[in-house]
């Protein structure tokens, strides 16, 4: 093995989480997939056809760059692109056969212009804004589209759809706003499906599924509730290798900026991984950290190793005092995120949110396509 890492991806993981979804919100509604920036680094193509594999048939991208990508893993597929219709590329959404969630007015006037220039009618949907002030039409732009009956005939609407700002508190009374205004809305459009949640949205309740719902963080293994345990399978494993163990003395600094003194005899792990590898700089051990905010740990063979100084490009120390040295060993590996190192606790000691995390994973790692169950399970889906 050449790298300084392992990063080992569950597609069939994600398919799973993926039906578990889809069960939950029922036959009469369309259980799409969020599979944009590298299918939450994933990896698009394989985790496209997973899902594919699974009977997922609505993808949500967010750029036509990454929808012209996903356009040769699904041929049949619906495709989203949710940045919407990018000045001057029309040709390039109508050849991939990629349909622009139009969030502004003159995203919509150009595909109208397009679709009569080329003489026929394309697919598009419309993202209403209901109150996150990012992407999506003002209630007065919606109003004025719906009463454009041109326009509604220049491209077919085959989507009308909106973002929830806070669907991942609980609680957040926002949501319920959101709600209202998308349904009042979304009346403009009489016979065209809707969309509101995404993953925490589903978690919302029915009310929120309308006709399509867009999981992205929960086909991933992420936290869905903000604070709350509730997760789908775990997808994603990252484990780093011991390049050598040091034993060093109390009251001795660490690493860059001198950030963490020992504080007695301590054995240290450098581990061959480190920011540049998508491992967040902020995780890191300081001794300027509040004891009620320890920085993020490992699991190696069982033991929580706790990092020790600052987090480097490619490298970072763990302390491996407390675990049998038989264990501690140069070229054995500590995981990092998994099964036994929650991502959102990690994400949560770095300030951050596990999209980030699986979004840095990056490609340096030895990238594994492979089943992070127990063989048992590995051979009764062989099986199937
Ligand atoms: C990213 C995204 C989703 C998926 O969100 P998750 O929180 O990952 O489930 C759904 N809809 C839109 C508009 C998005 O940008």
């Amino acid at each position: 093995m050449v790298h300084g890492s392992r990063l080992t991806i569950d597609t069939d993981a994600i398919a799973a989480n993926w039906q578990v979804l889809r069960e939950r919100v029922g036959a009469s509604v369309n259980c799409a997939a969020a599979v944009k920036s590298d299918a939450y680094g994933c990896g698009l193509a394989p985790v496209a056809r997973a899902l594919a594999g699974a009977g997922c048939s609505t993808f949500f991208v967010a750029l036509p760059q990454e929808g012209v990508v996903l356009r040769r893993e699904v041929p049949g597929a619906v495709i989203y692109v949710l940045n919407g219709l990018l000045p001057g590329a029309a040709p390039i959404y109508a050849e991939a056969r990629l349909r622009p969630v139009l969030g502004s007015l003159a995203e919509a006037e150009e595909w109208a212009l397009f679709c009569r220039s080329r003489k026929v009618v394309l697919d598009a949907a419309l993202h209403i804004d209901t109150g996150m002030n990012r992407l999506g039409l003002s209630e007065a732009d919606t109003r004025r589209i719906a009463a454009d009956s041109a326009m509604l005939q220049a491209f077919d609407l085959t989507l009308v759809m909106s973002h929830l700002a806070c669907g991942s508190t609980a609680g957040s009374p926002f949501n319920a706003q959101q709600l209202a205004r998308f349904k009042a809305l979304q009346e403009l459009f009489p016979g065209t499906p809707c969309s509101l949640a995404n993953s925490a949205g589903i978690h919302l309740g029915p009310d929120y599924h309308f006709d399509m719902v867009r999981p992205g963080i929960a086909l991933y293994g992420g936290e869905i509730i903000e604070g709350a345990p509730e997760r789908l399978q775990t997808v994603v494993k990252l484990e780093a290798r011991i390049l050598q163990i040091r034993q060093v003395p109390a009251d001795v600094p660490v690493g860059y900026g001198q950030g963490q003194t020992t504080r007695r005899p301590t054995r240290l792990a450098i581990l061959s991984t480190g920011y540049g590898d998508g491992y967040h700089r902020r995780a890191g051990g300081a001794d300027t950290r509040p004891d009620d905010a320890p920085p993020a740990h490992g699991v190696l063979a069982g033991h929580k190793v706790p990092l020790f100084g600052r987090v480097s490009m490619d490298l970072m120390a763990v302390d491996v005092t407390d675990v049998p040295s038989e264990l501690a060993r140069r070229g054995a590996f500590v995981e990092l995120y998994g099964p036994d190192v929650d991502m959102s606790h990690i994400a949560g000691t770095a300030e951050t949110i596990d999209y980030e995390l699986l979004t840095s994973l990056g490609h340096r790692h030895q990238r594994v396509y492979a089943p992070l169950q127990a063989p048992a399970a590995a051979t009764l889906k062989e099986d199937r």
